[in-house]
């Protein structure tokens, strides 16, 4: 693995959105009967490990953690440490599906409203047309639905499990069912399918450039203030942690 900065105790390996689409192409490419499990590793996930072992345990396990989130970068870059660029669940997800349309991987999308799931699976294949969307469920099921759920993915066995659960309930899910999901990469991407089936819009180039998404989303989703509340927590104390084995 590359050399990793460590944020709140937390190894992020500094990769670029292109060297992540390379190793996950690899991962694809190798068929691997083991399950890769991404984590697009954001404030909040950062600020719950502190306190969640169990949580912490599921990030030490799993194959690859990205930067999802400008607050996480300007972090390293404030400690010295710079990770390249953000790597989000949304970005990364538009990335595989232009990917995948080369390559012809096939995807099960997990989460969202019913709507939600649907659209996301239509202009999938009206955009990308090599890309198999072989299955799908909407995320608002019950616990007792968990193990259908997981026999039709591992019936299906695709290359990417797409898990739009929110996080960290997406990645805890992953985690529980790892071992039976036969699937070569499964990835938390948040709302991310709000954003494919255009049902929330994505901060314009500009803001993103700035790194001003979060107040966009903030002032088009006026009821995430409350979590937002964890940004400004969440950088006064990674600036200041002490780590105790830091690789920065
Ligand atoms: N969601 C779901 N089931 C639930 C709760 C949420 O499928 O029980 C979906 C929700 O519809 C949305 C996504 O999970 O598509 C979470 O989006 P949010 O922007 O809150 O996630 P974040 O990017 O902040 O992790």
């Amino acid at each position: 693995m590359k050399q990793v900065v460590k944020i709140m105790g937390i190894p992020f390996p500094k990769i670029t959105m292109d060297e992540t689409l390379d190793k996950l192409s690899r991962v694809i490419e190798q068929n691997n009967s083991e399950l890769y499990h991404v984590v697009t590793g954001n404030p909040e996930i950062v600020m719950a490990c502190q306190h969640d072992r169990q949580l912490r345990s599921i990030i030490d396990e799993a194959g690859l953690i990205t930067a999802d989130g400008i607050g996480i970068v300007m972090v390293s870059q404030i400690r010295g440490g710079s990770l390249p660029e953000r790597v989000t669940g949304c970005d990364l997800l538009f990335k595989l599906l232009e990917e995948g349309n080369k390559k012809s991987w096939s995807f099960y999308l997990l989460g969202a409203d019913e709507a939600t799931s649907k659209k996301s699976a239509e202009v999938i294949a009206q955009t990308y047309p090599n890309v198999s969307v072989v299955g799908r469920h909407h995320g608002y099921f019950k616990p007792e639905e968990d193990l259908e759920i997981v026999n039709e993915i591992q019936s299906l066995a695709p290359d990417f499990l797409i898990v739009a659960l929110g996080a960290p309930y997406a990645e805890r899910w992953i985690h529980k069912y790892k071992d039976d999901l036969n699937a070569r990469v499964a990835i938390g991407v948040g709302g991310s399918l709000d954003v494919l089936a255009g049902k929330v819009k994505r901060a314009p180039q500009l803001w993103q450039k700035l790194h001003m998404e979060w107040l966009y989303r903030l002032m088009k989703q006026p009821s995430r203030w409350r979590r937002q509340l964890i940004l400004p927590r969440f950088a006064w104390k990674a600036i200041f942690y002490r780590e105790s084995n830091s690789s920065n």
